[in-house]
């Protein structure tokens, strides 16, 4: 069942190899140990992610070296540079947080100058594109999720897609396979596992076949999901753009997101005005979650609250994620409800930023 699945996603991706696991966070640490990641080895990620980016790091023992965010919440390139000099570090695990997708272009090429390879964090672009090729595509191997509230959801899950056949049979080893691996679905031939078989431990990340049930015909969907999103997102870009209080991440040209969920930021709001609008919104049935909380709320993506790594100072980022929210667009909402949504947070902030003004 997952066999078939693999070869799914794999075709759907347009990869030559998937392989299906337990979790997003799995395939993170498979990447990194397939690679050859050990203990105290440097790997750079940006630092507005979310905690199994770190987490997954930190597990196979390497040293996560976090890097700046842009206005437009990808990693700043040149800081990548900068940090990849202080670091020396060898690999690059870009997150590809919310959807926004880097100048791929560029990062690939910087990545090739500085002789970074890149793991790809995929968890909310599945189905992003790049001028056309999928997010996923672009580094050395794509990780995915299929967590409750990402684009395909079994609960708990998560994808590997790569074109590299070594790279793929040492994660299929290390993901356990108990020497099935000739039946897998989307894989390389046994030749390629003549060494992996011997070398890689067996950590028992598969995904089982009844999640992979659960995702053959969402995935089937999942073309349309994705421009359900998008017109859902429209709908509240639309209300919000407008507003001078307001700043939306701008998506390069090239880059074709997919809108599952919703950031802005009030830049010109204080703590306090930041939890008034928490406040508001909730007062009118909208949950938002603010990156600028000081107490991690629910979910983690703020570098302060790692303590198991050293951050460092990232002002940028910090200064970004101050005034920095963030709504989930589930499909159950109809598009009518999204220009409903749009009129009532339009209200509530320009309501709040005029008491604000004054
Ligand atoms: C969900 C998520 C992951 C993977 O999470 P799992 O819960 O382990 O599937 C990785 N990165 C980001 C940015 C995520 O949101």
């Amino acid at each position: 069942m997952s066999l078939l699945l693999e070869q799914e996603f794999a075709d759907w991706q347009g990869a030559h190899y998937c392989l299906a696991v337990a979790s997003g966070g799995q395939a993170l640490q498979l990447a990194l140990r397939a690679l050859g990641v050990k203990h105290g080895d440097p790997v750079l990620t940006n630092a507005f992610t979310l905690a199994p980016v770190p987490g997954a790091i930190r597990a196979v023992g390497g040293d996560p070296v976090l890097v700046e965010v842009t206005e437009n919440l990808v990693i700043d390139l040149d800081h990548l540079d900068a940090m990849a000099q202080r670091s020396a570090a060898s690999i690059l695990l870009v997150s590809h947080m919310r959807g926004h997708l880097v100048d791929m272009d560029r990062l690939t090429e910087r990545a090739a100058n500085i002789g970074l390879t890149v793991i790809e964090d995929c968890a909310h672009t599945m189905g992003a594109t790049w001028r056309g090729m999928k997010s996923g595509n672009f580094g050395k191997v794509g990780c995915f999720s299929t967590q409750s509230y990402k684009h395909l959801n079994s609960g708990e899950g998560g994808f590997l897609a790569t074109d590299d056949p070594a790279l793929m049979a040492r994660m299929v080893m290390l993901s356990g396979s108990y020497m099935n691996f000739e039946r897998h679905g989307a894989a390389p031939g046994a030749a390629w596992f003549a060494d992996a078989r011997f070398d890689c431990p067996n950590l028992s990340a598969r995904m089982d076949a009844l999640r992979a049930a659960i995702l053959r015909p969402q995935l089937k969907q999942l073309d349309q999901s994705i421009k359900a999103w998008n017109t859902r997102y429209a709908r509240l870009a639309d209300a919000l753009t407008p507003l001078s209080c307001v700043t939306l991440p701008r998506p390069l040209k090239e880059a074709q997101r997919v809108g599952s969920s919703l950031q802005f930021r009030t830049p010109d709001f204080s703590a306090k005005a930041c939890v008034q609008l928490l406040e508001e919104m909730g007062n009118h049935g909208v949950e938002l979650k603010w990156f600028g909380c000081p107490e991690p709320l629910g979910f983690t993506s703020s570098h302060h609250h790692w303590r198991y790594l050293t951050s460092g100072d990232l002002p940028r980022t910090d200064e970004i994620l101050r005034t920095l929210f963030d709504m989930r667009l589930p499909l159950s909402f109809s598009e009518e409800d999204c220009v409903h949504l749009g009129k009532v947070m339009r209200d509530v902030l320009l309501s709040l930023a005029s008491r604000h003004a004054t």
